[in-house]
């Protein structure tokens, strides 16, 4: 795995791969890398030539500066797991690498609703964050394929947006990829390592939530079933910022639906310190 510190001297590297055919698989991430990761770097050893990983921690997407210190840094440990999955590039840069200019966000990128509601109402700024650094990321790497989780679905909606907003839906193919658990159902994420033993066995009452939700869907009101589920997790020791039932391909929160709704439930909750997120497709 070649290992790239600096912005520049990956894009013209790239840039001479692309020149000569090769496709360019991209996974951004704030590293702490987990098998979800992987299984990113795994679709794009798949469909693409060259797969490159960038490892960075991005300042401007946290809302909580206590969450941004905490945030678990294991970069022997990525570099070793990058190489195990056949990474070929690993981008690691600083943060001036990245914001020569700083880090202040010159204007304001025109998101819309999907910016105003859930990871958006509870998190203000934090997907302008996003935004600015993957338009950073794109305009490096210039990847031909863009691999996201779903864990992040609303960051995945983001993110497509972004994409189209920066004129190049035609030239990024985006791929979603399905969310990698643990073997009691728990989303695998970076913040999982914050839990305490106690708190990681409670943490599996999210996704039981959430198959819950999907079990009982076509037999209790939406609302009756967001209250139920409110209770499972409170119960649980869980304090919880949101639990949407939404329309999966616009986001808007659901009351009714009809045979053809496709829905999206959505929970972001605290245990302890740690702010878990997680979805579920509930009917395709
Ligand atoms: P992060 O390092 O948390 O910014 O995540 C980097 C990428 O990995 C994002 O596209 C996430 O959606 C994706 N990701 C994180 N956790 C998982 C998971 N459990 N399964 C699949 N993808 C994931």
């Amino acid at each position: 795995m070649l290992l790239f510190k600096h912005p520049k001297q990956l894009h013209r590297y790239l840039a001479s791969l692309k020149a000569e055919g090769q496709t360019i698989g991209f996974v951004p991430t704030m590293g702490a890398l987990h098998q979800g990761h992987l299984s990113l770097i795994q679709q794009s050893r798949l469909q693409s030539q060259v797969t490159v990983c960038s490892i960075f921690v991005n300042p401007t997407q946290f809302n909580d500066p206590k969450d941004f210190e905490k945030y678990p840094i294991t970069i022997d440990q990525d570099v070793y797991l990058l190489e195990k999955t056949g990474c070929d590039i690993l981008l690691l840069p600083s943060v001036t690498d990245i914001y020569p200019n700083g880090t202040q966000l010159p204007h304001p990128y025109q998101l819309g609703f999907i910016e105003s509601i859930l990871e958006g109402e509870y998190r203000p700024g934090h997907f302008q964050g996003v935004c600015q650094v993957v338009e950073q990321l794109l305009q490096i790497v210039t990847p031909n394929h863009l691999y996201l989780g779903q864990k992040d679905y609303q960051q995945c909606m983001v993110i497509e947006k972004l994409i189209e907003l920066m004129g190049m839906s035609n030239q990024i193919m985006l791929h979603i990829c399905p969310t990698e658990r643990e073997s009691d159902g728990l989303a695998m994420s970076s913040r999982n390592r914050r839990l305490s033993p106690t708190e990681r066995q409670k943490s599996v009452c999210i996704y039981q939530t959430l198959q819950k939700i999907k079990a009982e869907l076509n037999t209790i009101p939406i609302p009756d079933l967001k209250a139920k589920a409110q209770k499972m997790l409170t119960e649980e020791g869980f304090l919880v910022d949101y639990i949407e039932i939404a329309h999966a391909e616009t986001l808007k929160p659901v009351e009714n639906f009809d045979h053809n709704t496709p829905l999206v439930g959505l929970i972001a909750a605290y245990m302890g310190e740690t702010r878990l997120i997680d979805n579920l497709l509930l009917r395709p």
